[in-house]
């Protein structure tokens, strides 16, 4: 078996283990393979070994890695992870299948006219910024229920859960605990919140898709360009 292959069992193993551990269903924890950066091999390894859903943090790196694979694997489902320009809507909901990362008014008006033109209504999350970090995007916690207003009434939005990055130098645990508070309270049953170091953690409190780059592809090289 090949590496990356290797990497996907135990990741999966992992999360099965998470998930029993917390009394819940392995089946409603869902694997995001970060691939953003990644060679091509390992992505064709991925592939191969059955991995089905990535994710991407840039709109044009991810074109130019999946928009033809596409074509030759109807299943796959590509998650938009990164901050979205509005310049880069009309691309990103023609490509992705699920934008992780709304975070203000501007965007979700961009992104709801865009799918509507398309005719594509792709499930979204709502970032939030549960550090409250000024460099980090997403919506502060105390603007997200008149966010969520905004984004699902004014805009029609198909708003499915929460998304979360905590701050690299706070216990994860803590955020991803506020994340599944406001998720509870907004009737919101998808929490998108673990990365390769803290999944485990993100499932015991909740998390229905974890985003794991390393964890199942090794340390991002540089693309070569
Ligand atoms: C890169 C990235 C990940 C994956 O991080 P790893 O530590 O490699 O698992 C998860 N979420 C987001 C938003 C990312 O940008």
């Amino acid at each position: 078996m090949g590496q990356i292959a290797e990497n996907l069992e135990i990741i999966h193993a992992q999360i099965a283990k998470a998930a029993h551990d917390a009394g819940r269903d392995p089946y409603d924890v869902q694997l995001v393979a970060v691939s953003k950066v990644q060679p091509e091999a390992r992505i064709e390894e991925a592939l191969a070994a059955g991995q089905r859903c990535y994710g991407e943090n840039r709109v044009q790196e991810a074109q130019g890695r999946w928009a033809e694979r596409r074509a030759g694997c109807p299943e796959l489902k590509l998650h938009l992870i990164g901050p979205l320009q509005t310049n880069k809507v009309k691309d990103a909901v023609a490509l992705f299948d699920v934008i992780e990362t709304v975070d203000r008014e501007k965007l979700a008006s961009a992104l709801a006219k865009e799918m509507a033109k398309q005719g594509r209504v792709l499930p979204c999350f709502i970032q939030v910024n549960t550090g409250e970090e000024d460099q980090k995007a997403g919506i502060a916690p105390a603007d997200l229920e008149d966010f969520y207003r905004f984004c699902v009434e004014a805009c029609g939005l198909n708003v499915v859960g929460l998304m979360c990055i905590p701050p690299v130098d706070e216990p994860a645990a803590l955020h991803f605990a506020l994340l599944k508070k406001h998720a509870d309270a907004l009737g919101l049953s998808q929490l998108s919140m673990g990365m390769s170091a803290d999944f485990e953690t993100a499932i015991a409190l909740g998390a229905t898709l974890v985003r794991v780059g390393t964890g199942v592809f090794g340390a991002r090289v540089a693309a070569p360009h």
